[in-house]
């Protein structure tokens, strides 16, 4: 299978292979609350819209997450923060986020584990996925990396494509710092694109007329003009792009991506295949500081879309993560299971509650409609999606299009209404 015709596969409707499941199910390390209630449900946040207005608390967030820690500190009820954002690494946004809302979130951990398909029904697609994301071994099982983390922003699934461009020359595209994502990730081979135009003459014909960048950029860029590129990008290619967060520059990134694409890799020659490329999310708009929405990574995307479909004699061809695509949730549903208390499989066992990891109730808070919600409904059981009013969704009712199972004014409601409802209240 091509790169490309995973595209159509990553966004149907996925259902996660047996192994994937039953061995993230058997994880050996849990997170220490063995003195805490047990929990058949956990929680997965929005940040944008509905923890965060802007970088500032919103809905009675900091008291709704101090409920879900019990009087010893130690976590009571599995959560985790469900984001498209990003543009810096995992673990410092757990920092930022522990700050601002005077809660311990953890920071990332990362341990390697194998599996074998044999004798169970696996599809010939999910083979296909498993052999794309590189994540054969040479001894025919596969290997993965479980992540114990409680921050999944949009650009976390971008670490399952490490062993296809661990040593390739790559661009990450975004603002923060795309780079030290990807290097965090693990990619030896990385640029930011701003690094990356720096070392094209004229790749941008304004760039003299952006009185708006920042003194430190403009130091910055008149450095690396300066100096030797750190990897021979005018004749080794970019192997692939990943826009891992929101754009600064649009017409800038929108130029250089389609030399990158419509190029074969290396901007100015001749036209060649286009190379993959991957976008964290696709959100058309997110709730900001502004009162009313900003564009997101998705308006991007169809702009970028747009001209190159017009300049250029194929289509586009790129993945989306990020919500709503079933796959983060999916995954999601992993993450939490490494948040509960071991003592609890048992009762699962028990309880023929064997699927989603034994969770019965797994809540997707959100502001988004088409995002949070619909995802929720894409992933289905167990999921149960609740709206908030403080972000995209401002609405009296219902959505109508992607009505949630509950919609409330604030998250601190969600949760008083979650503990409420599974009796820890
Ligand atoms: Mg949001």
């Amino acid at each position: 299978m091509s790169p490309m015709r995973y595209r159509t596969a990553i966004r149907s409707k996925i259902r996660l292979p047996f192994p994937f499941r039953s061995h993230l199910y058997s994880s050996e390390s849990r997170i220490e609350c063995r003195s805490e209630p047990r929990s058949s449900f956990g929680i997965a946040f929005d940040i944008d819209g509905v923890i965060l207005g802007g970088r500032a608390p919103i809905g009675g967030s900091p008291q709704a997450l101090k409920k879900l820690y019990g009087d010893s500190g130690n976590l009571k009820v599995p959560f985790v923060f469900l984001t498209n954002g990003g543009g810096i690494p995992e673990s410092r946004r757990a920092a930022e986020l522990s700050e601002v809302l005077g809660v311990n979130i953890l920071p990332s951990q990362v341990r390697f584990s194998t599996f074998s398909c044999s004798g169970t029904k696996v599809s010939n697609l999910w083979l296909c996925c498993l052999e794309f994301m590189g994540l054969r071994l040479a001894d025919g099982n596969f290997g993965i990396a479980l992540f114990r983390m409680q921050v999944v922003q949009g650009h976390t699934p971008f670490r399952t494509l490490l062993r296809r461009y661990e040593n390739e020359l790559i661009v990450a595209v975004g603002k923060g710092e795309p780079a030290l994502v990807m290097s965090e990730y693990g990619f030896k081979k990385v640029l930011s694109l701003d690094e990356y135009a720096s070392y094209f003459k004229d790749i941008d014909p304004v760039a003299q007329y952006k009185m708006w960048r920042t003194k430190e950029a403009l130091y910055c860029s008149s450095h690396l003009e300066e100096s030797v590129p750190r990897y021979d990008v005018y004749s080794d290619r970019v192997s692939a792009a990943f826009v891992v967060s929101d754009p600064v520059d649009w017409g800038r990134d929108i130029q250089v991506l389609c030399d990158i694409l419509r190029s074969g890799g290396i901007p100015g020659w001749k036209n060649g295949n286009q190379p993959p490329l991957y976008f964290a999310a696709d959100d058309l708009e997110y709730q900001a500081a502004f009162p009313s929405q900003r564009l997101g990574m998705g308006a991007f995307r169809i702009a970028l879309e747009s001209i190159f479909n017009r300049i250029h004699h194929s289509t586009l061809e790129y993945v989306s993560f990020g919500k709503p695509n079933p796959f983060v949730f999916k995954n999601s549903e992993a993450l939490l299971a490494e948040f509960r208390p071991s003592q609890y499989d048992d009762h699962i066992t028990n309880s023929g509650c064997s699927h989603s990891h034994g969770f019965r109730t797994l809540y997707m808070i959100g502001d988004n409609p088409l995002v949070d919600v619909k995802g929720a409904q894409q992933a289905g059981h167990p999921w149960f999606s609740i709206l908030t009013r403080t972000g995209v969704f401002k609405g009296k009712d219902n959505h109508k299009e992607f009505p949630a199972d509950m919609v409330v004014d604030t998250v601190e409601e969600a949760v008083d209404f979650i503990l409420k409802r599974e009796g820890t209240f």
